[in-house]
């Protein structure tokens, strides 16, 4: 798919080409109509996936730190993208102010914004009417003094946003100069955002924080009147000439169909990627002179391997030759609340980011060797082995070479040039099987400290390699455990102390494959695993690689044998039977040593003849697999193959096991260690495609084959990981039990996130977040279970979850104090006195709500983001009816429950006698809560009865009810339903919930967690009811499990009679997916469930509710009330707010349970 940047420059030309004639600028209608194009559809996706969360994310703490914000907007078009901001923040916002030249723009931007008496504006607390200047923001006089236009520059702001790719502004840098001298000066200082598409080229200045959104699209009509709005837009300018203009606009139609990519779903639109960047400057933009004034820059252009770096353009590239100077970095980028990038043999797509400062260890290259005996500080860590210590700069060839000499090896990877980022994450090479990987040989570390700037030492580092003031850290166990595989997220390495071993000679094996067809292929593989590979002893290896040569799939196979004595290859022992039998007669055979087995690699030498030598660029991505041969992991390995976007794509599959599963998984950082093969999937294009199409395709094809082998995996390799959003599901895989350990340490040991480009060990913020809503008669102990509740999350999950209870009331109660004399202090503690005010509190409440509609709204979603870091959220003095229903579409990536506390009469009536209080119409603690439960027109998630003292009764109801919802194995469900971008029409993401049961060992998973989360008793279940298609799937596989008997619904016809019915709306997707008829019927058998039995609802999907209210008409039809029926289904979509329809038809008072809650459409 051709970039959007890619297009402009292809109509750019081939306007160049055509004509000579004049150009001229877009009018405001002409832009304003290729604007709309841009933003309709999966445009807005950018918005809501990436702007607008990294806008609030960034925001979030500037505006906590203040109690009004004012902005300035340059640019913003028709919209404010402060609108969109969660209401917490937005509300902050009190003086806006815009730069929009655009006539059109600017007009429905102040249209926008004003409120009306219906609406509420975007930006309701706003001091002053906005401030829209109509002309564009532009520096005058650059070079000496600047000036905006306006004529006043003594303004300030707190943040200042541009977000349209900074139209017609050259050189960029200087307008964000402009901006940040218009920063308020406060101690923290402002922000300047810039949203981009495409690369963004910032010369010298320095980012506080930098994001990409690669995954950016827009879809467009593929119309001629559509296309000729959208290619000017893009161009940037009409040709002047009516006729030329005409003519023109015919071949840049012809441009884009060229261009764009069809998808067969949607044939009649043209799709262009359009990736996204952020960069947010502070002040501290400017302070890199400071930096080079300390510390050598490297010289000339510092040739990384990886490619995708070389795109990026650093701040500046340091080069620091002594220890002191790492410190100055690290204490810089601490001072200016910047991050650093590192950069070791520079194979990674992280060690340079775009105006980031990127440290390269390169003159840290020293390896040296202590035969043992030499040192005496070792003795309890190395079991007095040699030890080798290698700086952090060292490559592989280097220390390999080095040691070699001394008769010794460490155990490291394949390529001669790669750096300290392979033993610090990990280290997978040939003697993996026998002693382990490069991580497990480390046995210490000199670290500069990304949280101070100082020189530690931990674990084993001989006396002559402490760096002079260097110190042992508090956390020496916990930083050196984290060097044994997560090691680039901790601080900067100036060397490693390995462990060594005696250096062997390699014997190696290759055998070639022609493989005739799939079938072929997967019993090859097949017989590979089991009667070879898994076969061998410790000190042999073997590889496998499936690729594609001569228009023909081949399975090539490298076998290793290493030993320390010469004497065993002297003469080649013949091929062992088995292999021969599986593999046939090896193509060659040779003996090497450490040194030589660098050249022996079979992508290098063995695969695609001639091309193996040619200049490639790859990409890859590495899983953990287990048994590679069997038919579902050999199936997607052998299709992969098959969908590789260039010939010269493959998969290297790396032996483990042996001395790799000895180590126990928490023992080290790496984590994951029980898998069979390492397998790394490659993306590989020809060099001068860097950056093209090419290039981006078989890095998304990189990205596709790892996500089809995620499901089936153990575990991904960490290695390379990044920032890049396709790699949060992979680095959710990495570093296996120890994920949540390593990020409690990222927070301790990097807590100003300098290493912040390293695999992502934090949470994203609002991933999957349990919400529980806790509701119920006053002096129920709703606050008391809330705190027990709080302590089995923290306590009972070796996850380490965090979890935290808050009061929804305290902004009213804030509010109401300020309002009147009330001290805000005793409201919020003491109870005595928060009881006296409640009745006030309640009309006051009351009031406001009815000034300020959406105020309930309001309160949760601040009490919500006001929690972003808490995994478990449980909030207290809720005053909504039905608050699952009302709200949870507003956070559509959580999980909301509620559950209703109950204690009887004489229970509350001792709790509250504590409180000195008798009036109990004034003793409520929510709208609703003097009502009883069967007067409620819904139900809540769960009841918990807490008529008991103590809190043993409180423990195990969290116990049996509550930690199910944090359990992996939802996590591991989520993680099977593929995302479908764009269908069935584009702007929709599809999630392929039917698909679980496509996955292997998907539909037992999904059955079995719908028994266990199923509130009820399964022993007085009657019937499960399920309706076609997806329901049918779930239904039957759980009603046989429960061994309860099935009820199948289905369209109007297909059942013999007797038969009742009902009309039933199309469900979302169908209406997206097709024009039919909106209304069919469903039917189902009368006679085939008595009446009044209790029947469970099974379904794969809650959106609209259009089917299950069907289905529950149709039930009631058949004589089962809706008091007897309980609802359950796989995958809940809230935005499409189904839990409010079935309220509104009279189905509130059903239980509705959903395994996995999916935000989007
Ligand atoms: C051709 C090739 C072959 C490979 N073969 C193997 C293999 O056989 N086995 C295997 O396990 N992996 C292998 N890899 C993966 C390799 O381990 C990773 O790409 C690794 O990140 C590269 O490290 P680097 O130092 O060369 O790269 P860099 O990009 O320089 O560094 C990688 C990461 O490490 C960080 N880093 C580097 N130095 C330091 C330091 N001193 N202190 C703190 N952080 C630092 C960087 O900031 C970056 O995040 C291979 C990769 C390639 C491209």
């Amino acid at each position: 798919m051709a970039t959007l940047d890619s297009l402009k420059q292809a109509l750019r030309e081939k306007a160049k080409a055509t004509a000579s004639s004049p150009k001229q600028p877009l009018s405001a209608t002409q832009y304003s109509a290729g604007f709309n194009i841009l933003m309709r559809g999966s445009g807005w996706i950018t918005y809501q996936d990436f702007i607008i969360p990294q806008l609030s994310q960034l925001l979030a703490l500037l505006f906590n730190s203040r109690i009004h914000i004012s902005a300035l907007e340059i640019g913003p078009g028709p919209k404010s993208i402060l609108g969109y901001l969660p209401g917490r923040l937005k509300r902050k916002v009190r003086k806006y102010t815009a730069f929009e030249p655009n006539g059109l723009f600017a007009t429905r931007l102040e249209e926008w914004l004003y409120s009306t008496s219906e609406t509420e504006s975007p930006l309701p607390c706003l001091e002053n009417p906005p401030n829209i200047h109509r002309i564009p923001f532009v520096l005058q006089n650059i070079g000496s003094g600047t000036s905006t236009g306006t004529g006043n520059n003594d303004e300030k702001y707190d943040i200042i946003l541009f977000c349209h790719s900074m139209y017609g502004m050259k050189p960029k840098h200087r307008f964000i100069e402009r901006a940040l001298e218009m920063l308020v000066e406060r101690p923290q200082g402002g922000i300047v955002a810039v949203f981009h598409r495409d690369a963004l080229h910032l010369d010298g200045l320095v980012c506080h924080r930098t994001a990409s959104f690669p995954t950016g699209v827009v879809s467009v009509a593929d119309d001629d009147e559509v296309l000729d709005c959208f290619a000017p837009f893009v161009a940037g300018f009409i040709m002047q000439a009516v006729d030329v203009d005409k003519a023109i606009r015919v071949k840049w139609r012809k441009v884009c169909r060229a261009l764009g990519r069809r998808e067969e779903t949607h044939p009649d639109h043209l799709l262009f990627s359009s990736p996204n960047v952020m960069a947010a400057f502070t002040q501290h933009a400017i302070t890199l002179p400071e930096l080079m004034a300390q510390v050598p820059l490297a010289k000339g252009d510092k040739i990384v391997k990886n490619r995708e770096a070389r795109l990026h353009r650093p701040a500046s590239i340091i080069r620091p030759t002594k220890v002191r100077h790492v410190q100055q970095c690290v204490r810089w980028a601490l001072k200016h609340g910047v991050g650093l990038t590192v950069v070791g043999g520079g194979h990674s797509g992280h060690c340079l980011w775009p105006n980031v400062i990127s440290v390269d260890m390169g003159a840290f290259d020293q390896v040296h060797i202590l035969t043992a005996g030499e040192e005496d500080e070792r003795k309890s860590d190395s079991n007095s082995s040699s030890l080798v210590v290698a700086e952090g700069g060292c490559k592989t060839g280097d220390i390999v070479t080095k040691t070699m000499a001394a008769g010794l090896t460490v155990p490291l990877g394949a390529r001669p040039s790669v750096g300290a980022g392979l033993w610090l994450q990990g280290g997978i090479g040939h003697l993996a099987r026998l002693h382990g990987f490069a991580c497990d040989a480390i046995v210490g570390a000199v670290v500069i400290s990304v949280d101070s700037g100082q020189v530690f030492c931990v674990g084993c580092v001989p006396s002559q390699h402490w760096p002079v003031g260097a110190v042992r850290p508090e956390n020496e166990t916990d930083l050196l455990w984290a060097m044994k595989g997560a090691g680039t997220n901790f601080g900067i390495v100036i060397s490693i102390t390995f462990k060594a071993y005696a250096a062997p000679t390699y014997s190696i094996r290759n055998w070639v494959v022609p493989l005739s067809d799939s079938l072929e292929a997967q019993l090859k593989l097949s017989d590979f695993d089991e009667l070879v590979a898994s076969k061998l002893s410790r000190n042999f290896s073997a590889d496998a690689y499936l690729y594609w040569d001569n228009d023909q799939l081949h399975l090539g196979v490298a076998m290793f044998e290493s030993s320390t004595s010469r004497q065993t290859f002297e003469t080649p022992t013949p091929t062992p039977t088995p292999i021969g039998t599986v593999l046939g007669l090896e193509d060659n055979f040779k003996v090497v040593d450490s040194v030589g087995l660098f050249d022996t690699e079979m992508y290098m030498s063995g695969m695609y003849g001639e091309n193996g030598g040619g200049k490639t660029s790859s990409f890859k991505r590495c899983l953990f697999l287990k048994r590679i041969g069997a038919v579902n992991v050999a199936d997607i390995l052998v299709a992969a193959v098959g969908t590789r976007p260039s010939p010269l794509c493959y998969l290297h599959l790396l032996q483990g096991g042996g001395a790799v599963g000895d180590v126990a998984a928490d023992a080290t950082a790496f984590g994951c260690r029980d898998w069979d093969f390492a397998c790394v999937v490659t993306g590989v294009w020809p060099r001068d495609q860097d950056g093209t199409e090419a290039a981006r395709t078989a890095v998304q094809w990189v990205y596709n084959v790892a996500g089809d082998l995620l499901p089936l995996s153990s575990g991904a390799y960490g290695a390379d990981l990044g920032p890049d959003p396709r790699d949060a599901a992979l680095a959710a895989e990495a570093f296996g039990p120890n994920r949540p350990r390593l990020a409690r340490l990222k927070h301790s040991l990097d807590p100003h996130n300098v290493l912040a480009y390293a695999c992502p060990l934090l949470k994203a913020p609002m991933e999957q977040k349990l919400i529980i809503l806790i509701t119920g008669e006053s002096c129920a102990g709703k606050d008391y279970c809330a705190d027990v509740w709080v302590s089995v999350f923290t306590r009972c999950t070796r996850k380490s979850l965090t979890a935290r209870a808050v009061s929804i009331s305290e902004a009213t109660k804030r509010e109401y104090a300020a309002a009147t004399d009330a001290d805000l202090n005793r409201l919020l503690w003491d109870r005595a006195y928060k009881e006296q005010h409640r009745p006030a509190l309640t009309t006051f409440f009351q009031g406001q709500a009815r000034q300020r509609s959406r105020l309930p709204e309001e309160h949760f979603l601040n009490v919500v983001y006001s929690a972003a870091d808490v995994d478990v959220l449980l909030i207290t003095g809720m005053r909504d009816e039905a608050p699952v229903a009302a709200l949870s579409h507003l956070v559509p990536d959580s999980r909301l429950l509620e559950i209703r506390v109950k204690a009887s009469e004489e229970t509350r009536q001792v709790r509250r006698g504590c409180y000195g209080s008798n009036n109990n119409s004034d003793n409520k603690d929510s709208n609703n809560s003097g009502s009883n439960l069967t007067a409620l027109d819904y139900r809540p998630s769960l009841i918990f009865d807490n008529d008991t003292t103590g809190n043993e009764a409180v423990k195990r109801f969290a116990e049996h009810y509550l930690l199910h919802f944090v359990h992996e194995d939802l996590q591991r469900l989520a993680h099977i339903v593929r995302q479908v971008p764009n269908f069935p029409c584009p702007g929709i993401d599809f999630r392929h919930v039917l698909g679980i049961s496509q996955q292997p060992g998907g539909l037992a998973l999904c059955t079995s967690l719908l028994q266990t989360h199923f509130t009820g008793d399964w022993a007085k279940v009657d019937a499960v009811a399920c309706c076609e298609a997806g329901g049918f799937v779930y239904a039957s596989a759980l009603a046989s499990r429960v061994n309860v008997p099935l009820v199948l619904i289905r369209e109007a016809g297909k059942l013999p009679p007797p038969t009742v019915s009902v009309i039933k709306l199309s469900s979302h997707i169908s209406s997206l997916a097709s024009n039919n008829s909106k209304e069919k019927r469903i039917e189902m058998e009368r006679d085939v469930v008595s009446r009044g039995s209790s029947v469970v609802v099974v379904d794969d999907v809650l959106s609209t509710g259009e089917t299950l209210c069907a289905v529950l008409q149709l039930l009631d039809e058949a004589g089962i009330s809706a008091e007897d029926v309980s609802i359950i289904v796989v995958a809940e979509f809230p935005v499409q707010r189904g839990r409010d329809l079935l309220r509104q038809r009279g189905f509130g008072r059903i239980n509705i349970q959903s395994l996995l809650m999916f935000g989007g459409a």
